[in-house]
């Protein structure tokens, strides 16, 4: 009888509909950031992914991901397509040998260099900058875009995971949101003097090739602050700002979280 009634009572129990709500399309290389109910527990393929007091959250998608994802509401699942994006190649001549082929010196280097980057992208901090507009970082010229397949002195390497935006040495590099600096390095082998700032529920932005920076580990950042100038370090042929956004582990595209086009002056 008790179990005749349970039946009778999961039968009359309406269909819950979705509440969440998405910023942007299921799509190769997206952040894409979700609004629902306040303590909503949300799944993504099948892992408790943090949510907001508010009820806002992010996850990332990687640049070569494929299939479906499927995204849990208090209970309730949603199976969302991934939808593929089509990548340029890029070709780039005249790097240093060294730089394109490292020596096992550098290959140490690298190893340690991506313990620490990885270690930092690990952080998942309460700041909420995530959930801002993002704000242009640099004023420049777009020189590289993300997801290229990248030729490097004609030898194919990894894809291009950030953005590129090449302009003097000097020019300010400003913060795109607000959040705290998780890694402050002066001099790594591929992106040179490097920041990474948290913005918040497993995203951050890191920021390579300055010239200067004056930020240090630990330190709060506001949204539109000044965290280094643009350089040219590390693995790079003329003065640019690499940056790069990340959610975990996956290197998501800046570009679609800014506004369009890039406004001049910057705010
Ligand atoms: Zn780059």
């Amino acid at each position: 009888m008790i179990r005749r009634l349970t039946l009778l009572a999961a039968l009359l129990t309406p269909i819950a509909a979705q509440a969440f709500t998405l910023d942007t399309a299921v799509e190769q290389g997206r952040l894409i950031r979700g609004q629902t109910t306040p303590n909503a527990v949300i799944l993504l393929d099948g892992k408790k992914l943090p949510v907001t007091p508010a009820g806002k959250f992010a996850f990332g998608i990687a640049r070569d991901a494929t299939g479906t994802i499927s995204l849990s509401e208090n209970g309730t699942v949603s199976v969302l397509p991934i939808a593929a994006q089509t990548w340029d190649i890029q070709r780039i001549e005249g790097l240093p040998p060294g730089k394109v082929n490292p020596d096992p010196e550098g290959l140490k280097r690298i190893q340690q260099e991506a313990a620490l980057i990885k270690a930092a992208r690990a952080i998942v901090s309460a700041n909420t900058g995530f959930a801002e507009a993002f704000r242009w970082p640099a004023k420049g010229r777009i020189s590289g875009i993300y997801g290229s397949q990248r030729i490097l002195n004609g030898e194919p390497r990894a894809p291009h995971l950030g953005l590129d935006i090449a302009g003097p040495t000097g020019t300010l590099i400003r913060s795109p949101a607000s959040g705290r600096v998780v890694l402050a390095e002066p001099d790594l082998f591929f992106t040179g003097r490097t920041v990474m700032v948290d913005h918040g529920y497993g995203v951050g932005s890191i920021f390579a090739h300055l010239s200067a920076s004056s930020v240090t580990v630990g330190q709060e950042i506001a949204a539109g602050q000044a965290i280094g100038a643009i350089g040219a370090t590390g693995r790079v042929t003329g003065p640019h700002l690499h940056w790069g956004v990340y959610w975990g582990a996956i290197t998501v595209d800046p570009r679609p979280l800014m506004p369009t086009p890039m406004p001049e002056p910057l705010p």
